[in-house]
């Protein structure tokens, strides 16, 4: 029997994700799995900040061990923006992958430093206390939208030495790189280590 942990996330793509890449060492709940489904407020003007308070909402009404992620997109000729506001780059009110994009390209279109990187947060809390892990891909933002995989930005980003965006290359490669699979990949290597 493997190890129960939650993840405290309803998206499907990211628990897609992360069920790849812990397959054989946890087995993931998602908060719908614990039923657990309030919209957790994400208050805080940092990625450390939002992943804790989601951590610890769950890990506080359910009593159970926990991880939550928090990731930014951080454009360095827009100074590190959306950086924590990336979700909500185009409304402050609500999520619109489509158009937070369009924005992007927008705001990049008279710019030759396309240099940007994703970052991740993943705040671990179990009975020990509470623990962070930073997982970062380094890469650019294209010209237009190439592929049809993944969410988000996935379209306009181009990891480093790829060549294709993150949507052309698949979920198998981006599993492999991603921000979000080093961050988890040194959250496996915390509880790989502590249970010895
Ligand atoms: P969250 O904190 O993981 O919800 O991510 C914040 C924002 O970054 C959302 O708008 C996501 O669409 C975007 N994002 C997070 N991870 C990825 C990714 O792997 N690819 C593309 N966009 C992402």
């Amino acid at each position: 029997m493997l190890p129960e942990i939650v993840f405290a996330t309803n998206n499907a793509h990211k628990l897609d994700e992360i069920r790849a890449i812990l397959k054989d060492k946890f087995l993931v709940r998602s908060l719908a799995e614990i039923g657990c489904h309030d919209d957790i407020p994400e208050t805080a003007d940092t990625l450390e900040g939002n992943a804790l308070i989601k951590a610890r909402y769950v890990a506080e009404r359910y009593g159970v061990s926990c991880f939550a992620d928090d990731t930014g997109l951080e454009v360095e000729a827009l100074g590190g923006r959306p950086g924590v506001h990336t979700a909500r780059y185009a409304f402050p009110d609500r999520y619109d992958a489509e158009a937070n994009t369009t924005k992007l390209l927008e705001e990049l279109a008279d710019k030759t430093n396309r240099k940007a990187r994703f970052r991740t947060i993943v705040a671990l809390i179990d009975k020990d206390g509470e623990h962070l892990f930073e997982g970062i891909v380094s890469g650019e933002i294209a010209p237009e939208r190439r592929g049809d995989k993944g969410f988000g930005y996935d379209p306009v980003f181009i990891p480093e030495n790829e060549g294709l965006t993150f949507a052309e290359l698949g979920v198998a490669v981006k599993n492999e790189i991603s921000h979000r699979a080093r961050a988890v990949q040194k959250l496996v290597a915390f509880l790989e280590k502590r249970a010895g």
